[in-house]
């Protein structure tokens, strides 16, 4: 069977779609290639960053490979946190500093409409692809919920009354950016195995 790495040390993501492409193709994470090293992501939109990680595997293993980037995306803030959620309360990386700067941005502001958008990009025998999967929403006034990670409890999506952080995996999977953007590539995928 073909190997496909996986461009990621999460090993949460690794399983679910290691899960999804059973039979297909073989899918392995960083580790299982001996990639310990931060792979660089300086570009400053999520289809560059994830392109950025997808080569610099490929360049170095010769292996197909796809990466993922994401971002929430919110109107009133001109598209901002975007492609600098991770960080936009500074380099600790740190979730409750992150919902805190946003929350306070938008203190006063009525306009709370905001998505999560994630770019997947795959390289495969040279060609590159793009996926893309988006959920819209609002922002909260307040955090709500513990369940997730990131900007979950202050994200409710749209047709829901509840935050992302109030979904169980498998609800929010079958709704979310990420989820849609893997399912993309998942039935890409089937129909280009070798
Ligand atoms: P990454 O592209 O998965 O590394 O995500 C970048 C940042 O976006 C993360 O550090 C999180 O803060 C945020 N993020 C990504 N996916 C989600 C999600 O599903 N829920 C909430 N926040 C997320």
């Amino acid at each position: 069977m073909d190997k496909l790495v996986f461009a990621t040390n999460n090993e949460h993501k690794l399983q679910e779609v290691c899960d999804i492409l059973k039979g297909i193709y073989q899918v392995v994470g960083l580790n299982e290639i001996g990639i310990t090293e931060d792979i660089p992501e300086d570009a400053d939109t999520l289809e560059g960053n994830a392109l950025q990680k997808a080569k610099y595997i490929y360049d170095r293993t010769g292996i197909n490979v796809f990466a993922d980037d994401t971002g929430l995306e919110i109107d009133a803030l001109n598209g901002e946190p975007g492609v600098y959620s991770a960080r936009y309360a500074g380099e600790q990386k740190n979730a409750a500093d992150n919902m805190k700067k946003v929350l306070e941005q938008l203190n006063g502001i009525t306009n709370r409409k905001a998505r999560f958008r994630t770019v997947i990009s795959l390289i495969l025998n040279h060609k590159e692809y793009s996926f893309e999967g988006t959920v819209e929403g609002e922002i909260l006034e307040s955090a709500s919920g513990n369940k997730g990670f990131g900007y979950d409890p202050i994200f409710k999506p749209e047709g829901f009354n509840i935050s992302f952080a109030e979904m169980n995996s498998e609800q929010k999977n079958q709704i979310s950016h990420r989820g849609r953007a893997v399912q993309k590539l998942i039935s890409f995928l089937k129909n280009h195995h070798a």
